[in-house]
């Protein structure tokens, strides 16, 4: 924890909402300018790279580096210059009236500008028994949960890259990886759809939609059940492991009724800024971003964001 002399207070000029790339940048830009900011951690610490292992994209790291760990000096490097960051979820928040107000799990915090930085999260299904068996047999992370598949028979659903991408990851674990998806076309890029079709290890199940994830808590996945989207028959396809792969949405149900948002429920900004249709109030990272999705961009919005916050914040105390 850093000890900068707002951390008494309740009011900040700058608070940012989520600690994954994106938030921890904003906060290193938005501290090295003097603005002393509060980052509220939310739900996920550190974001989505908690959930990833060895991350070889990210540039300056010419031998990769751990997701965890590059977060953790993201962290360190934002509260270096004065960020708070407490481990607190933001249950509400007024944009109506300036000072804004965030009411978290723990108290009730002011800010003259926030920073919304609260990411994305793996989509489900939303069947029970995919709810029932998340950690037993069912995952929406190959990189954490691959390991606990070896030599086990597998499937992830989905068509898109990140289900290629997965499915091909997987195989270094599993004995055979069968990629399950409701259409015969897939939406995956040809390139990464090539990959997966060449496999050896990767099998198809195409055009079959998933109505049931059977097993226990006690002892997994068994099988899973399938409907077939042309002929409605269904089948009992049995797999010892079950990964999602189907994509992501954005976590704004917090901005529900207060901000624009596109069709997938991603925040709305000003492109080329991350100006929200609310002034003061900003947007960087996965939240705003169906496209990239990526550390190194939710860093760059991240820095953006706070750029154009100080600069707001400038405009207006000179007006
Ligand atoms: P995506 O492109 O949106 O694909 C999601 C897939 O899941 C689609 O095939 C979709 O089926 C299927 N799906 C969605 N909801 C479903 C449901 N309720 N039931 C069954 N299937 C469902 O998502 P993504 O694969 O995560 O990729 C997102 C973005 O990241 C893309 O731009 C992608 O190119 C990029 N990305 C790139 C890489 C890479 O290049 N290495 C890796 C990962 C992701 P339909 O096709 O029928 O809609």
């Amino acid at each position: 924890m850093s000890t900068s002399p707002a951390e008494t207070a309740n009011h900040f000029r700058v608070l940012i909402l989520g600690s994954g790339p994106a938030g921890l940048t904003a906060a290193l830009y938005a501290a090295r300018a003097g603005l002393a900011p509060l980052v509220l951690d939310g739900t996920q610490p550190g974001g989505q790279l908690t959930i990833t292992t060895d991350v070889e994209n990210f540039p300056g790291f010419a031998d990769g580096i751990l997701g965890p760990e590059l977060v953790e000096n993201m962290r360190k490097q934002a509260q270096r210059f004065g960020s708070t960051v407490r481990f607190e979820q933001a249950t509400k928040v007024t944009l109506d009236k300036s000072p804004f107000t965030v009411e978290t799990d723990e108290g009730s915090y002011t800010c003259d500008s926030l920073i919304i930085a609260t990411g994305a999260k793996a989509k489900l299904l939303g069947l029970e028994s995919e709810m029932a068996l998340m950690g037993h047999g069912v995952s929406a992370c190959a990189t954490c949960d691959g390991f606990f598949f070896k030599g086990k028979e597998i499937v992830v659903v989905g068509g898109g890259d990140s289900a290629m991408e997965e499915a091909i990851y997987l195989t270094r674990f599993a004995s055979k990886v069968t990629i399950v998806h409701r259409r015969t076309d897939l939406r995956a890029s040809k390139i990464m759809a090539e990959r997966a079709r060449k496999n050896p290890k990767i099998e198809w199940q195409l055009n079959k939609e998933v109505l049931e994830v059977v097993g226990s808590r006690e002892k997994g996945v068994s099988a899973i059940k399938l409907r077939d989207v042309d002929s409605c028959e269904e089948t009992l396809f049995p797999t010892q492991g079950f990964f999602l792969a189907i994509g992501h949405e954005p976590n704004t149900g917090l901005f529900a009724d207060a901000l624009e948002m596109d069709e997938k429920r991603y925040l709305v900004v000003a492109h080329p800024t991350t100006r929200t249709r609310i002034e003061g109030v900003f947007a960087c990272g996965d939240v705003m971003d169906p496209s990239y999705r990526q550390a190194v961009t939710a860093a760059g919005t991240g820095c953006q964001a706070a750029l154009d916050a100080e600069r707001w914040l400038e405009a207006r105390e000179h007006h």
